[in-house]
């Protein structure tokens, strides 16, 4: 390893343990929040872990992870370790923990950072009619990293929305107390804003077709009646916020003009998307693992091969059998284009190339490939890979750990008694507990890590560049959170707990690595579950 490495290891490394601290001050504040009457210990807990933090921040040079974790000192001296919260500080402490959270939620792909993404969402309006069911879904959703705030009339809702626009607004079509207030106050609302806000209706009583399209015209995506599924809400939250973070697509062009392939280069990118030019054709290959493409663009003539020719060398490859292949030329024989697309191509542009109907075209051809793509390698229950992408994704990590000398570690992990949840509250209850757990590894997780659904109520999730014992750390955090959420089953609620088996890569096989971790779920399970085991303990 060189120094530089070396070094910007050592940094990662520092920074890690920074930021580690960090979320414990966070998650030590959320405690303090949700309860109010051991404020004694909370302080201490809390005062203790930041001025950690500080200490860290300061050792390693990370200057805005110590400037937020002294503005928090400073406030915490303002509340007397015996006396009760103020609403003063209180505010003050959610102002400068908000403000931590800002500088601990940037997750890098190098895994600078391991702070899961609570904390960090625009938030949630929740505008009910019933204040205590609206506590109830606020705790819900806090659980899940999302950020809510509760409002008790229009007007402070309004307030707040022109302040800060919400990721989206739950609201009782009776808000107000006033049948349809709720829907006028969202309509007002609108009215205001350039792009709508996302709004969830719910209505205890009134679930009339009337009611739904006035609420669906004024920009309502859910109606819930007669009362409000923390699990479907989540979900549907949920799915908002991947909406927006849409990866751009990559696209492979080969052309062997180099003006026309920078032209497409040029087009491509400004178009938000990742784009990979090669000029040479007997680069293909080369580039296709390399870059992994989800689009490829072919010019149909160059020197020494056809397009046509390279498409069926790349159809010959199974796994990249559903990229679509785009032709370009100035061909405009139709007889030779069909030729041409009999081969393996899927659309045919011609030459001179007009921008928006190559971004048209790609656009088109990339959604479908993504999810024809999902169908394959997803799981339809949770969205998580199923079991041969997971096997698939563990041998590539493989490749990459040797390659870049890394730790990587493998986990198996098991929901306890499932068949128990099952037996007690029907199949589909189980169903949302398997998603609800999907969500909260998504949730918690960096975004390099791989989380796959391995079967039934098994999980399996791939950690490359991170040790055993910091895996575990992490896991067994999830654990103790998960553990936690209360899952609601009709007017009933219960809590669900999982084991799991941590393995490190040891020069083996995946397959032999898979069995080490599955025998420490074993021992878990063995020991009484709701517990990680590691291989080596
Ligand atoms: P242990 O703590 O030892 O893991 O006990 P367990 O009950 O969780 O394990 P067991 O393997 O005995 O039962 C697993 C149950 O999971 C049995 C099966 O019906 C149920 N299951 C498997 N896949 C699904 C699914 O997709 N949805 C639901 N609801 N249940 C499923
Ligand atoms: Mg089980
Ligand atoms: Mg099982």
């Amino acid at each position: 390893m060189t120094d530089d490495n070396q070094k910007e290891k050592l940094k990662q490394h520092f920074a890690r343990r920074v930021t580690t601290q960090a979320r414990v001050v966070l998650d030590t504040w959320q405690k303090v929040r949700e309860s109010d009457d051991v404020a004694a210990t909370f302080h201490r807990d809390l005062s203790a872990a930041t001025d950690k933090l500080v200490r860290y921040a300061q050792r390693f040079d990370m200057d805005k992870h110590a400037n937020a974790g002294e503005t928090l000192l400073g406030i915490l001296q303002r509340w007397a370790p015996d006396s009760p919260l103020s609403d003063e500080v209180r505010e003050a402490l959610q102002g400068a923990t908000d403000e931590l959270s800002q500088c601990t939620q940037r997750r890098s792909d190098q895994g600078l950072t391991e702070a899961p993404r609570t904390y960090l969402r625009t938030p949630i309006y929740v505008a009910l009619c019933e204040t205590e069911m609206a506590q109830r879904l606020i705790k819900q959703l806090e659980f899940f990293g999302f950020r809510a705030e509760a409002f008790e009339d229009a007007d402070s809702l309004m307030d707040a929305c022109s302040r800060h626009k919400p990721e989206t607004i739950l609201m009782d079509v009776n808000f107000g107390d006033a049948p349809l207030a709720g829907i006028a106050t969202v309509e007002n609302l609108q009215e205001r804003h350039d792009t709508p806000i996302p709004v969830i209706f719910m209505s205890e009583a009134d679930g009339s077709i009337e009611t739904r399209l006035r609420a669906s015209r004024c920009g309502g995506e859910e109606f819930f009646h007669p009362s409000v599924d923390p699990g479907q809400l989540i979900e549907k939250i949920e799915t908002y916020t991947h909406g927006n973070t849409v990866e751009p697509y990559r696209v492979l062009v080969l052309d062997d003009s180099r003006a026309q392939a920078k032209f497409m280069e040029n087009v491509l990118t400004r178009a938000g998307m990742t784009a990979h030019i090669i000029t040479d054709p007997l680069q293909i290959i080369h580039a296709l693992e390399e870059f992994s493409p989800e689009i490829i663009v072919l010019d149909m003539y160059m020197p020494g091969c056809t397009g046509m020719e390279i498409a069926r060398v790349i159809r010959q490859q199974d796994r990249l059998h559903s990229v679509p292949i785009i032709y370009l030329s100035a061909e405009d024989d139709v007889s030779k284009q069909l030729h041409a697309m009999s081969l393996g191509g899927d659309d045919f542009l011609t030459k001179p190339i007009d921008p928006k109907h190559l971004i048209a075209t790609i656009h088109n051809r990339g959604r479908r490939a993504r999810s024809l793509l999902a169908l394959m390698i997803r799981d339809s229950l949770t969205g998580l890979f199923n079991h041969t992408h997971t096997l698939h994704l563990l041998d590539q990590e493989i490749v990459r750990a040797k390659q870049k000398d890394q730790p990587l570690c493998f986990a198996m992990l098991d929901i306890d008694y499932f068949k128990k949840i099952n037996d007690s509250y029907g199949h589909p209850i189980g169903d949302r507990v398997l998603r609800s757990l999907s969500m909260f590894l998504k949730q918690r997780l960096r975004k390099t890590d791989h989380i796959g659904r391995y079967g039934g109520e098994e999980f399996a999730l791939i950690l490359p560049d991170t040790r055993e014992s910091d895996a575990k750390n992490v896991i067994n955090e999830i654990r103790e959170r998960f553990a936690e959420l209360r899952q609601p089953a009709g007017s009933q609620e219960f809590n669900v707990t999982f084991s799991c088996g941590v393995a490190t890569w040891q020069g083996e096989t995946a397959q032999a690595l898979c069995e080490r971790a599955d025998q420490a779920l074993y021992e878990a399970k063995r020991l009484g579950r709701n517990s990680v085991v590691s291989a080596t303990d």
